[in-house]
């Protein structure tokens, strides 16, 4: 049976795929069962930061897997409190953190510092989490009922955790906000809710209110984390200070990983909370091999060229094919291009999927871009010419 057979049969078929399988990557090509070569715009949702392959990344986990893959939670990982360090010291925030295995994961456990801190910090208990429509936070239960879209909260899983409203924009918080609010999440650029990002005063206001109020804010920088805008956190170019800051995607090259780390550092106490594979010594190791590789990338200055090389694309791609897209949108190397309706954005993707380049749908009509951090200029020029050589053709 084929790969595509044996999916069909075994696999619950949760996932709308397509039936391509790829078998070998390469920095930012991959390479599937019949041979075709692709340009992966994508990188698997925006996890495999360092491309397929990456000779340090994969030196480095073949060596820890060799000495150690796991133990448990309950002795000292010395690679995860060493990723530990690394990611609040990069993040210049007095923080701590927790380790889960994915960004569902990570804003559960966001979720849970903020309900603690909101029922012991305050006469009266809070727990209310107000989050923005088209936002996404994950696919359990409670990330769920905390993604602010209607078509998330299907009847079937129900009944949903209670504590969650949503806002339509940043403006609406305030009048969402009662004496049982706790905190308040949101992505500064919106993944899977199209590639939006907020504005800067927008949410440096936000900031400051909560502040005021003792509201905590939690950000949840799954996607936008790990230098995918540019800045090591988005947090950084918006210049904000969140109580809570969640990351996951890209942090570890494809190895599962997720992290909620907080100023409050004494939330926890031993039996809060915990995460059996959370943390390993494989997935922490690839976290710290993957920021020793974009420290350099982003130190370099590579990273800033590729953000500009890929956003000249880009604009002149918008401008050419107006007809096809509205605007360029997006952050860094988060970037998308709003299809004039969905229609468009789906024949798009084929027509590209077809010519051998990889992108991402998002939202209802935008077309999305997550190529690996470091990515070339060769793979940016190939990868553009068959996308321009698909939409061609439309
Ligand atoms: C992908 C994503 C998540 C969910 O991450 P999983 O690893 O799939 O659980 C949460 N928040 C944001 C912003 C994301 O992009």
């Amino acid at each position: 049976m084929t790969a595509a057979t044996l999916d069909q049969t075994f696999v619950l078929s949760s996932y709308g795929r397509n039936n391509t399988s790829f078998v070998e990557g390469k920095g930012a090509r991959l390479y599937d069962e019949s041979g075709k070569e692709y340009i992966d715009f994508a990188s698997g949702i925006g996890v495999s930061s360092v491309g397929h392959g990456n000779p340090l990344l994969t030196e480095a986990i073949c060596t820890q897997a060799k000495a150690l893959i796991h133990t448990s939670n309950l002795q000292v990982i010395a690679p995860q409190a060493e990723l530990a360090e690394r990611i609040v010291s990069l993040s210049g925030y007095d923080m701590r953190c927790f380790f889960g295995n994915s960004g569902a994961e990570a804003n559960e456990a966001a979720i849970k510092i903020a309900r603690k801190h909101g029922e012991t910090c305050f006469e009266k208990k809070r727990y209310k989490v107000i989050t923005l429509e088209h936002s996404f936070h994950g696919r359990t239960i409670t990330t769920v009922k905390a993604t602010g879209q209607e078509s998330f909260h299907s009847p079937h899983f129900s009944p949903y955790p209670d504590g969650f409203l949503y806002v339509s924009q940043i403006d609406a918080v305030y009048e969402a906000i009662d004496d049982e609010t706790v905190a308040v999440m949101i992505e500064l650029v919106q993944g899977e809710g199209g590639v939006h990002p907020f504005d800067k005063e927008e949410i440096q206001r936000l900031a400051r209110i909560l502040k005021e109020r003792e509201i905590l804010l939690i950000v949840d920088e799954v996607q936008t984390g790990i230098y995918r805008t540019g800045a090591f956190l988005a947090s950084h170019l918006y210049e904000i200070e969140p109580d809570i800051i969640t990351l996951a995607k890209g942090l570890a090259g494809g190895v599962p990983i997720g992290v909620a780390m907080t100023s409050l550092k004494d939330i926890f106490e031993p039996g809060d909370h915990g995460s059996t594979f959370g943390g390993n010594f494989l997935s922490t190791r690839a976290g710290l091999t993957v920021l020793a590789i974009l420290e350099e990338e982003r130190a370099s200055g590579d990273l800033a060229t590729r953000i500009e090389q890929f956003d000249v694309y880009l604009t002149t791609l918008q401008k050419q094919y107006a007809h096809l897209f509205t605007a360029e949108v997006g952050l860094g190397l988060m970037l998308g291009l709003r299809a004039v309706n969905s229609e468009v954005q789906q024949k798009v993707l084929a027509a590209a999927f077809e010519a051998g380049v990889i992108a991402l749908r998002a939202g209802r009509n935008t077309v999305r871009f997550l190529p690996p951090l470091t990515i070339t200029k060769e793979e940016i020029d190939e990868g553009f010419k068959r996308f321009e050589k698909a939409i061609t053709a439309l």
